[in-house]
């Protein structure tokens, strides 16, 4: 095999609770976790030329060192003593800077595309093991499905796949620094927090409508605040007869959950044409059973 494709998939925080900050800097998380049908399409090819070069179809994207595929590519090659060159073409769907863990799902699926290209026998827990080098994100990236994080996102346990339903999503146009988010939460006795065991529960009941009313993220008390836009489309997508909407991660993307596809679609021409989002993708969840 000289070459390889594979779908880097995105993902949403059906809850996200931040219980502690650590000694480190790093947050103490809690969050419910689930890959979606939006994806980047990322190839792999061996080349006789050593090095690694990244072509993509986004211009502003670094294509260097600081491209997370180029950190995940090269890791996998150190770890490994893989000497062969690598040409990767990303072909990016998944919004920038959104919460929905774009970077990190494509430097999982290099890791997890690296191996098969070179046929190198290891294990999804040893390249989740290695992947938090590249990203808190990239161990659940390369799992998958439905998953409680914990830690600082990198323990993890995979839950019963929730049931599927349409997710509509809504990017506005801007952009959200997730350190910036995180630095300016305030933890006290007024903070939110969700109820992740109950969701967790309600998940294993296959109930839809109580995952729904689980539904929270600490995080919102930040951006909603700062990006009045967050809270706009969240009341557009309730209007629209979702059954509820949320940021994911550290936003300023917003997710809502739909019971049907035609109340989903229709909140998606409705966004398009008052422009309050920039980015609108109409998925649904996506379930993983096992690699
Ligand atoms: P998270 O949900 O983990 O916070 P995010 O959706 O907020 O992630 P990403 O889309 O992963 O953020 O990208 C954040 C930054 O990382 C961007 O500013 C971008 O320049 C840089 N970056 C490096 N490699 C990639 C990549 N392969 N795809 C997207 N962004 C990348």
């Amino acid at each position: 095999m000289d070459s390889i494709r594979l779908k880097a998939r995105a993902k949403i925080n059906l809850a996200l609770d931040v219980t502690g900050k650590r000694e480190d800097g790093y947050h103490e998380v809690r969050m419910v976790m689930q890959s979606i049908n939006l994806y980047d399409s990322i190839s792999l090819t061996k080349s006789r030329e050593p090095g690694i070069r990244i072509r993509t179809n986004r211009a502003y994207l670094p294509t260097n060192e600081d491209n997370l595929i180029y950190k995940a590519v090269r890791l996998i090659m150190d770890e490994y003593g893989i000497h062969s060159g690598v040409d990767v073409v990303l072909e990016k769907f998944i919004p920038v800077a959104a919460g929905l863990a774009g970077g990190s799902s494509d430097a999982a699926a290099a890791m997890v595309g690296m191996t098969r290209l070179f046929s190198v026998k290891t294990s999804m827990t040893r390249l989740m093991e290695l992947g938090v080098k590249v990203g808190a994100d990239v161990p659940f990236c390369i799992m998958r499905g439905t998953v409680l994080a914990e830690g600082i996102g990198e323990r993890l346990t995979r839950l019963e796949p929730m049931r599927s339903c349409p997710i509509l999503i809504a990017k506005p146009g801007i952009n959200v620094s997730t350190k910036y988010v995180y630095s300016n939460l305030i933890l006290d006795e007024d903070t939110v927090h969700p109820d992740i065991d109950g969701m967790i529960d309600a998940i294993k009941r296959r109930d839809i409508n109580g995952v729904c009313s689980k539904m929270g993220n600490v995080l919102e008390s930040v951006t909603v605040r700062e990006y009045p836009v967050i809270e706009e489309i969240k009341r557009q997508m309730m209007a629209s007869g979702a059954i509820n909407a949320m940021m994911s991660g550290s936003g300023p993307t917003v997710f809502g959950v739909f019971g049907n596809r035609r109340n989903a679609g229709a909140c998606a021409d409705v966004l398009r044409v008052t422009g309050i989002a920039k980015q609108i993708y109409i998925t649904d969840v996506f379930h993983c059973f096992g690699r």
